[in-house]
């Protein structure tokens, strides 16, 4: 964490966004410089889009519309404070270059945070300037007296300006722990929602015991302490029996365990964060959560969500249909997903998935790397995409792994990929939000910065090529085979293993049914992921479809569910 550009990595929000939609590829560990420099580069452009429309949207001067921003911000996690610091040491700049009609890619090109490699294309957001050769010129005349631009050359760390030491010390271990691919504490259960908590897999009930977590079979059924962390324990005083014996013996209890991607974990970026007409005080206040689970909202996702939607939509995630057809299931969740990931890199974060297989109920493990085998944002995605054969020899390994872990008679779940042609044929020619105020950015336009800034989180399906689209879905369609291949034809000692297709088509058939429109499905913000409504639509035709298919996946429906609501009501929540 050096150089300016970091501070800002760490300023306003916006910074950090693209730097965790980042479908890094298996070889990388930490986001390259020029990964950094093209973030930069996004998040100043964002950035300043949103101060220039702030301005517009309620007719004020640039400097009033950087405080309101600053004040939307909660303090959390020094957001308003490093905000308030920014604008203090960049406001001038900025508001000097938006006075001289500027738009936002030329005042963070002018600040050098967006640079045009020699013989590179020059990336931008929004539709050039006639003549801005020479505008940029012009406003590198007006900037030579700059700060921003003294220390943006000089490439030292501003972080070492005594007044900014402390704060960047903060601002930096509160990035360090939102660091996708961060090592798991070996103790996994916690009481905490975030940073991999109980957001990610079922909330520990009893934080002093180790041997107490959600998805083990009762110690001694439980008539002392309640050691799954279900909310069921003790004895019933009219028989003296146990309630976990009496509830729950026999009702073949299961847990549900997401091996995913940033799809899997639900990445989700407000749109509010980034509307100047929407914004408010209230706009920023899941900012801090948001930040703190990866930009991902896991307690929202259609696998291990628990949380109701507030989409409005009335399909439940997975975990809480199995939690409703079994209260004995409460809290058995374990979403193991990861920005990025992939079947190339699983690997390296499946060592967090916690299953014992001497103490623990069998599991339900949905196997959903659905895009990053084939999403690549290089120059040359095609050969960088996985092969089929690469795809064979690490599901392979992912399932030898999970076949020593998990508890006999568990069930694995492979799911095929998307076919992602559908993000341009429903996105390409709408308008960006950013581009909604003044109507000048399509999704177009904002594929095409992402990949000329070489971060695009798939560019071989975000973009106007058609060739390109077309050999990704094709590649797809390999890798969906080969897993299906993998699915009828390998046998395993404690799973047995399905093939599921990833049924987007369905379920945007089933969208339009309702009277909704394709392009409602994907996330707005990156213009990529499936949103909440998607994700538990699939997890709606999930259910359907092993109900039908495999319904011995799913366990039986406990009699017992209106007795333990009586007994222990919420069963102490989630
Ligand atoms: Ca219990």
């Amino acid at each position: 964490m050096k150089s300016l550009r970091n501070i800002c990595l760490a300023a306003p929000l916006f910074f950090l966004l693209p730097l965790h939609t980042s479908t890094s590829p298996a070889s990388e560990d930490q986001p390259s410089t020029r990964q950094y420099n093209a973030h930069a580069c996004v998040g100043c452009v964002v950035v300043v889009s949103v101060i220039e429309q702030l301005a517009q949207v309620h007719n004020s001067t640039v400097q009033a519309a950087m405080e309101r921003l600053c004040t939307y911000l909660p303090e959390k996690l020094l957001l308003k404070t490093t905000c308030s610091l920014v604008v203090h040491i960049f406001g001038p700049d900025v508001i000097k270059l938006l006075r001289a009609d500027m738009n936002a890619d030329m005042v963070c090109h002018t600040l050098e945070f967006c640079k045009q490699d020699p013989g590179q294309p020059l990336c931008h957001l929004y539709p050039l300037p006639k003549a801005w050769k020479f505008t940029l010129e012009k406003a590198r005349q007006i900037m030579k007296k700059s700060l921003t631009l003294k220390y943006s050359r000089s490439g030292s760390d501003i972080c070492s300006l005594p007044f900014l030491a402390k704060i960047c010390q903060q601002i930096k271990s509160a990035i360090e722990n939102s660091v996708p691919f961060k090592d798991v504490d070996s103790d996994k259960y916690s009481v905490f929602p975030t940073l991999r908590g109980y957001h990610w897999r079922g909330r520990d009930c009893n934080d002093s015991n180790r041997l107490a977590y959600p998805g083990r079979r009762p110690d001694n059924w439980d008539i002392h302490q309640d050691s799954n962390c279900n909310g069921i324990w003790g004895i019933d005083p009219k028989d003296g029996i146990p309630y976990e014996k009496k509830f729950c013996e026999g009702s073949q209890p299961r847990g549900i365990i997401l091996l995913g991607d940033s799809a899997g974990a639900h990445f989700h970026i407000s749109p509010e964060w980034i509307t100047a007409s929407q914004m408010s005080l209230k706009s920023f206040f899941s900012l801090p959560t948001a930040l703190t689970d990866e930009l991902n909202w896991p307690q929202l996702s259609g696998a291990t969500g628990f949380l109701d939607s507030s989409s409005g939509i009335k399909e439940n995630s997975i975990y809480l249909r199995l939690r409703k057809r079994n209260h004995c299931n409460h809290r058995d969740y374990q979403n193991i997903s990861r920005n990025g990931a992939s079947s190339q890199n699983l690997k390296r974060f499946i060592g967090s998935l916690s299953r014992n297989q001497l103490l623990d109920y069998p599991a339900i493990v949905i196997y959903a790397m659905i895009g990053n085998d084939v999403c690549k944002g290089k120059i040359d995605p095609v050969s960088e995409m996985t092969t089929p054969d690469k795809l064979y020899s690490k599901v392979m390994e992912t399932l030898k792994y999970l076949n020593s872990h998990l508890p006999n008679g568990s069930h694995v779940i492979l799911y095929g990929f998307p076919d992602g042609t559908f993000l341009w044929d429903n996105l390409h020619n709408r308008y960006y939000p950013l581009g909604q105020l003044n109507k000048d950015v399509t999704y177009a336009n904002f594929y095409s910065f992402l990949s000329c800034l070489q971060i695009s989180p798939c560019q071989s399906w975000m973009t106007s090529n058609k060739t390109l689209r077309t050999l990704t879905t094709e590649r797809a369609a390999q890798l969906s085979n080969t897993l299906k291949n993998i699915a009828t034809s390998k046998k395993f000692t404690n799973f047995d293993l399905f093939y599921l297709d990833f049924a987007y088509q369905e379920i945007t058939e089933e969208w339009q049914e309702r009277g909704g429109q394709p392009w409602q499905l994907i996330e707005t913000v990156d213009g990529f992921h499936p949103n909440e409504v998607a994700l538990l639509l699939l997890a709606d035709r999930f259910w359907k479809k092993v109900q039908l298919q495999w319904p011995h996946v799913l366990g039986k429906e406990n009699p017992f569910n209106p007795r333990i609501e009586q007994v222990f009501g919420d069963q102490g929540g989630h």
